[in-house]
C-alpha cells in the first residue's frame, strides 16, 4: 500500500491508538477538569478513531497525492534483475536510465523460540490493527514499540504484562527516560517484569509463557516486538551480486556501498541508520537531490551540512515515545557523547519545578536533560520526560542540529508559563557551570 507501515499498521494507528489514553490522563491530573472525567475510554470509539486515522486500510488518498506530483504507480510485488532492472511480479520490466532506490521497509524479527509460530503471537501489525481487545495481553521486549504498545493496550482495558529481558525500558535512551516510563505504566496498571525471558510457550487456546526460572503466564494474546529484520530476502539481491535478506550498507547519499556503477540507492528502515520515518524521509530529500546532480553529471558535494549528504540520522535523530510520560530525545545520550571521546557534562532539571509544567498537570512529574560539550560550549544531546514534552523537542533538535552556542541561545527567551521555560533553568546551570561566569 502507497504510504508504507507508517500509515497502515506503525506511526499512525498507534499514535491514535495512544493519544485519547492520554488525553483522559491529562484530565484527571487537572483540579475542576478531572471532576468532569468520570468513566473510562469509549473502546469503540477509540478503534474507529484509529480506523479513520488510517483511512481503513485504503490508499486511494496517497494515489491521488502520488499521481499529483507526477509519479506513475506500479503496483506489484518488484525484484531486482541485474544492474538498473526491476522486475514487477516477473511479468513487467522496469529499466531505470539513473538509479534504482530501494525503500522497502522492515519487518519484525521473532526470536527462535519453541511454540512461538504456533501461538500465532501478534507483531506490530495485529497490534496497531487489531479490532479486539484482549482480556490478557503479555508484551515481550522493552524498546518503543513494546511500551506504546502496552500504554495503549491497558487504556482500552487489557490487563497487560510487559516482559523485558533486560534491566530497564528503552535502552537507547538516557536511563532516566525508561524509568519514569516504567513508572508510568506501572501507574496505568501494567505489570512491568524485568529480567524475564520468554523460554517457551504453549497454546492452548489462551498461550502460556514459560518465564525462564520465574514460573508461567497465561494470556489471551502475545505481542512480540523484539526489533526489526530488513526485508530484503525477496528482492533479487542475488542477481547484483549480494545477500538476500541483508540491511543495505550506504553512504550519506544513501548510494549503496557494496554495489559498482553509482545506481543502486537505499532509503529508510532497509539501510538500518535508522529506524524512524522522519529520517526516512529526510534521507529521501537527500538521496532524491544526489540522483538529480548526479544525473547531471555533477559531483554532488559529500560534506556535512550538504543538501547532497545525510548527517542529522545517524548520532541521536530525535525521537519521541508517545506513552504517558512522553520520552523525547536528540543527539547523544551522556554515555554516548562520552564513548565518542566528548569531554561533557549533563545538566538534568526537574520539570515539576517548572511554571508552565505545573500549570499543565497537578503533582507534575518529569525530567530534563542536556548534555553540554564544554569544549565547544554547544549543546550535542537533550532528554525530556513528562507529560506533553514532545513538542519541546524540536528546540532542543534546533539548538542540537544546528550548534547554537549556549551564549546565544541564552537570547532564545521561553514564553512565560510554558514548560519550554526549563530551557531558562537549563541555561542557567550551564553558566553555574562556567568557570568564568559568562554566558
Ligand atoms: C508500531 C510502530 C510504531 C512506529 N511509530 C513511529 C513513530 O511514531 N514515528 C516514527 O518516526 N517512526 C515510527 N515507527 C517506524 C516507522 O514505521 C518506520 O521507520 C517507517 O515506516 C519506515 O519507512 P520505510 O519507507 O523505510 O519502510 P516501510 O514503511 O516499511 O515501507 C516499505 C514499503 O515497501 C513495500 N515493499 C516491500 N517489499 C516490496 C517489494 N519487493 N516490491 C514492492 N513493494 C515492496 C511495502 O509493502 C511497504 O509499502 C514505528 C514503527 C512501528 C512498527
Amino acid at each position: 500500500m502507497v504510504g508504507g507501515e507508517c500509515s497502515y499498521w506503525a506511526c499512525i494507528p498507534s499514535k491514535a491508538l495512544l493519544r485519547p489514553g492520554s488525553a483522559l490522563a491529562h484530565a484527571r491530573a487537572l483540579p475542576g477538569a478531572k471532576q468532569a472525567v468520570n468513566g473510562s475510554l469509549d473502546t469503540a470509539a477509540v478503534l474507529a478513531h484509529r480506523d479513520e486515522f488510517t483511512s481503513h486500510w485504503h490508499d486511494d488518498g496517497q494515489v491521488e497525492w502520488l499521481r499529483s506530483v507526477g509519479v506513475e504507480l506500479v503496483r506489484g510485488h518488484g525484484r531486482l534483475a541485474g544492474e538498473r532492472a526491476v522486475l514487477v511480479d516477473g511479468e513487467r520490466l522496469l529499466t531505470a536510465r539513473h538509479a534504482v532506490v530501494v525503500c522497502t521497509g522492515s519487518r519484525p524479527a521473532l526470536p527462535h523460540v519453541p511454540g512461538l509460530a504456533e501461538a500465532h503471537p501478534w507483531t506490530s501489525r495485529d497490534a496497531t490493527s487489531s479490532a479486539i481487545v484482549p482480556p490478557r495481553l503479555a508484551v515481550v521486549g522493552g524498546g518503543v514499540v513494546a511500551v506504546e504498545m502496552a500504554a495503549a493496550w491497558r487504556s482500552l482495558g487489557s490487563e497487560v504484562t510487559l516482559l523485558v529481558r533486560g534491566g530497564r525500558l528503552l535502552e537507547r535512551m538516557e536511563s532516566f527516560a525508561g524509568e519514569l516510563v516504567a513508572e508510568g505504566l506501572a501507574a496505568a496498571g501494567v505489570d512491568v517484569r524485568f529480567h524475564t525471558e520468554v523460554t517457551a510457550l504453549h497454546h492452548h487456546g489462551p498461550v502460556t509463557l514459560t518465564l525462564g526460572n520465574d514460573g508461567e503466564l497465561t494470556a489471551d494474546q502475545v505481542l512480540y516486538a523484539t526489533g526489526r529484520a530488513p526485508r530484503t530476502d525477496d528482492i533479487g539481491l542475488e542477481t547484483i551480486g549480494l545477500s538476500p535478506g541483508n540491511w543495505l550498507s550506504v553512504d550519506d547519499s544513501c548510494l549503496a556501498t557494496e554495489v559498482q556503477g553509482g545506481w543502486l540507492y537505499a532509503v529508510g528502515d532497509v539501510n538500518h541508520r535508522n529506524l524512524l520515518t522522519h529520517q526516512g524521509k529526510y534521507q529521501a530529500r537527500i538521496a532524491g537531490a544526489a540522483i538529480a546532480a548526479r544525473a547531471r553529471g555533477e559531483q554532488p558535494d559529500a560534506v556535512r551540512w550538504s543538501p547532497y549528504a545525510a548527517s542529522a540520522d545517524t548520532a541521536g535523530p530525535p525521537q519521541v515515545v508517545f506513552t504517558e510520560p512522553e520520552a523525547a530525545a536528540v543527539g547523544r545520550t551522556f554515555d554516548q557523547a562520552e564513548r565518542a571521546g566528548l569531554r561533557v557534562r549533563a545538566i538534568d532539571h526537574d520539570l515539576g519545578q517548572v511554571s508552565g509544567a505545573a500549570l499543565y498537570a497537578d503533582g507534575y512529574r518529569g525530567r530534563a536533560r542536556i548534555v553540554l560539550d564544554l569544549d565547544r560550549n554547544v549543546i550535542v544531546g537533550a532528554t525530556f520526560v513528562g507529560p506533553a514534552v514532545a513538542e519541546l523537542l524540536h528546540s532542543a533538535t534546533v539548538a542540537v542540529v544546528g550548534e547554537v552556542p549556549i551564549d546565544r541561545l541564552w537570547h532564545a527567551v521561553p514564553a512565560f508559563p510554558t514548560i519550554s521555560e526549563v530551557w531558562l533553568r537549563l541555561l542557567e546551570s550551564c553558566r553555574d557551570e562556567r568557570p568564568d561566569g559568562a554566558v
